[in-house]
């Protein structure tokens, strides 16, 4: 398995430090208002990689549920964002937290991505959270000032290892928080607790603690809640690319710091999704939910199919042309596949490696989609071993291609009385009437087909027109 190492920039070959168990860590949604297709996308994305490892290990995925700590800028600054969704939906802080995480977690159930292995919300780990900064404090890493516990970037000289960029130039937003807090001593220092003080006085979430009454800052839940549940070192980390610059930054700052060891072997980033190409936004009416999808009358997995087309390092461009098309493409798997009869319990040994091959080179979901079309065109291999190779190849997929099949085999029973009365038709010799009823089949959108059985008897079959 060889993947993008966004710390190494370079695709290398990847396997678990024990050998056995992947250690997964995944960033949560923050949970104040609805989840959009742009994080179904990050999310099939984690699901694929996630079922790819599974083929040769165990995986433990963990993923947080941010229900505190994170501000509307990804650095210090800007509103509260569980506060603002409280707001804009009139409830309290955490009925939104928890109406959300629901929506959430239904949404990314219906692409069919994997439960975690554990889901930790924010809020249910403060004691660890706290513990962590402890530690980091302990260890001479931070400074306090009236508004809040902040890391000192200077003391971690790696800091800039993940982003690369120029500590000096860092962040307008880190800018402005200087502007904000100007007791900082360096732009890019960032919070580990703050005080429920100045702007944050009439914070709702507020917890004690050895500083003072406060809430965490954004990046210490991830650092604690994936150390509390899979070590120090983690084998794989994911996110969005808005991720880079600050929020894993930070993670690997206080992570590191606090217990001296490497945080994390591979970062995996996610690239954003955009529509039409544009970026998703409120005045632009063009932040579409699941639900969006299901009232045009489009399946989940159409867009679970649709993400497959584009490269998880490549930005994807979302329309709704692109989505009906994904659609009728589905559909014609589908379709294929309904013919098959048996399943042999061998795969086709070219065909599953090669899918497997591109799944392995750093997850290329198109080259392992074009694979899957010719398995379904090519000649040379029998109906039950394609049956058998598409069923290994669902595995990672997750289309419920056999499922979906089914129910197209559905033949209308009107379409069977045609197919019946043609049969008793053509045993009379009466073909010109029998060719009638034929037609009028193909126009309800089924084709029959007569086949040998040991080359003299027939057998008529009704499939559906592709
Ligand atoms: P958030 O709730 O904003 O913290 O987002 C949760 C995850 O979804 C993060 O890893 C983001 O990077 C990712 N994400 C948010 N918006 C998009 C988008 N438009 N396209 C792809 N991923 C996104
Ligand atoms: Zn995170």
């Amino acid at each position: 398995m060889r993947l993008y190492n966004t710390l190494t920039h370079t695709i290398s070959e990847f396997e678990p430090l024990d050998g056995k168990i992947v250690k997964m860590y995944a960033c949560g949604p923050t949970v104040y208002d609805y989840a959009h297709i742009g994080h179904l996308r990050k999310y099939i994305g984690d699901d694929i990689l996630r079922r790819t490892l599974e083929r040769e290990w165990e995986v433990k995925h963990v993923m947080n549920i941010t229900d505190v700590g994170h501000l509307t800028s990804d650095a210090d600054y800007g509103e509260d964002k569980m506060e603002k969704g409280a707001k804009k939906f009139g409830k309290t802080v955490l009925e939104v937290a928890r109406l959300f995480e629901d929506d959430f977690l239904k949404s990314i159930a219906l692409v069919n991505v994997l439960k975690p292995t554990v889901i930790a919300r924010a809020t249910e780990h403060i004691e660890d959270q706290v513990a962590l900064i402890e530690e980091l404090v302990s260890k001479g890493f931070t400074y306090k000032t009236p508004q809040a516990i902040y890391f000192n970037v200077a003391k971690f000289p790696d800091y800039t290892k993940l982003s690369r960029q120029d500590l000096d130039d860092k962040i307008v937003g880190a800018r402005q928080e200087v502007v904000v807090d100007s007791q900082k001593k360096n732009a890019a220092d960032f919070a580990l607790w703050f005080f429920t003080t100045g702007k944050f006085a009439n914070h709702v979430l507020r917890w004690d603690s050895p500083w003072g009454e406060g809430f965490p800052g954004w990046h210490i839940e991830c650092s604690a809640m994936a150390m509390r549940y899979l070590g120090p070192t983690i084998d794989i980390h994911t996110g969005g690319v808005d991720h880079i610059s600050v929020h894993h930054t930070n993670e690997i700052a206080q992570s590191e710091c606090a217990t001296g060891q490497e945080f994390v072997r591979f970062f995996i980033h996610h690239e954003f999704l955009r529509v039409d190409g544009e970026k998703m936004s409120k005045s632009l009416g063009n932040i579409y939910t699941v639900k969006d999808l299901k009232d045009k009358g489009f399946s989940p997995l159409a867009f679970r199919y649709l993400t497959f087309q584009t490269h998880y390092r490549a930005e994807m461009n979302f329309t709704w042309e692109a989505l009906e098309a994904a659609t009728n493409a589905l559909t014609k798997i589908y379709e294929a596949v309904s013919v098959f009869t048996e399943i042999h319990k061998d795969a086709d040994i070219e065909y599953e490696r090669d899918f497997f091959e591109a799944l392995g080179q750093d997850l290329n979901m198109p080259k392992a989609l074009s694979i899957l079309w010719d398995l379904l065109r090519t000649p040379k291999v029998a109906l039950s071993h394609k049956a058998a190779t598409i069923r290994e190849m669902d595995k990672v997929l997750g289309l419920d291609i056999f499922e979906n099949a089914k129910l197209m085999n559905i033949i209308p029973p009107r379409v069977l009385k045609l197919a019946e009365d043609r049969d008793f038709l053509r045993h009379n010799r009466q073909y010109t009437q029998a060719d009638h009823l034929r037609n009028r089949i193909e126009k309800m959108g089924y084709v029959v087909k007569d086949e040998l059985i040991e080359g003299k008897k027939k057998k008529t079959i009704i499939v559906k027109k592709i």
